[in-house]
């Protein structure tokens, strides 16, 4: 994966691209019913995005993508791999990054060991070398602050960091939770600039948030959640135009 977009964008050819489809996906947590049957796809070098209100179920769909929840039934492919036959701590290696609600760094340990624990499914090659290189030119502030332990980093430097530390692995999809959780206005928009740009560059990626305004920034397609279901489909630009999303999720 290159994160830097301009000459040479990836494209939905690259060998590794693959559509992430979810059918049909449940999740219950003993007798609450957080997810109900749904579905949605990820086209290779889209971005999808998935809105919804407090406890929606974004969280529960991303961590039953992840395996990190019990599924209650449905198929999620990556490709042509059956990702509900993936152990959770193996889907790294195949190809998915996830950037968990609350960033989760390692606050004891540096930046820079954060990173290349990103990097852990590879082998430590030129090629890590060079995304390390790309993540520091993505995020400056990580090359700067290298040395830093992670825990004395920013709210907003830890999201850089946790995006970063995802980054590391290649992935050939992005999965990122709330990732404007908790920031200024300001970071809200530096990560709109960062998701923008790994757009840009062709990575995959599903996006869930609560911030409904970065999300059709970042987004060409997006879900609306609703107790558990899909309430709405369609283009962000679409959705950011309707007159109840705009009302509920824009607040206008
Ligand atoms: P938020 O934006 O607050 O993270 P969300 O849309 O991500 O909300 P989820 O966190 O997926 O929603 O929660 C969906 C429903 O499942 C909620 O009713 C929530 O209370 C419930 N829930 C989530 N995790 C658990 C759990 N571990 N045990 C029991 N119920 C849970």
């Amino acid at each position: 994966m290159k994160l830097i977009p301009a000459p040479r964008p990836r494209t939905p050819a690259t060998p590794s691209a693959a559509t992430l489809t979810v059918d049909d996906l449940s999740v219950h947590y003993g007798g609450v019913r957080a997810v109900s049957s749904i579905g949605f796809s990820v086209e290779p070098g889209a971005s999808v995005g998935i809105i919804g209100a407090n406890g929606a179920g974004k969280t529960s769909t991303l961590k039953a993508v992840m395996g990190l929840v019990p599924r209650g039934g449905g198929r999620i492919m990556l490709g042509d791999l059956d990702l509900t036959r993936v152990r959770a701590r193996d889907m790294v290696r195949h190809g998915i990054g996830y950037v968990p609600e609350g960033r989760h760094v390692f606050p004891g340990l540096t930046v820079e060991k954060n990173l290349l624990l990103g990097a852990y499914a590879r082998a430590w090659d030129d090629d890590t070398r060079s995304t390390l290189a790309e993540v520091h030119e993505l995020f400056p502030v990580l090359g700067e602050m290298s040395q830093r332990l992670a825990g004395a980093l920013s709210g907003g430097q830890q999201q850089m960091l946790a995006i970063g530390r995802a980054l590391m692995a290649q992935p050939r999809i992005l999965l990122l939770d709330e990732p404007s959780m908790g920031l200024s206005p300001k970071l809200v928009g530096d990560i709109l600039r960062v998701l923008t740009r790994l757009r840009e560059d062709g990575l995959s990626m599903l996006l869930v948030e609560q911030n409904a305004k970065l999300t059709f920034g970042a987004t060409s397609h997006c879900l609306v959640m609703e107790n558990g279901a899909v309430a709405m489909t369609g283009t962000s630009e679409e959705l950011s135009e309707d007159p109840r999303v705009r009302q509920i999720y824009l607040g206008l």
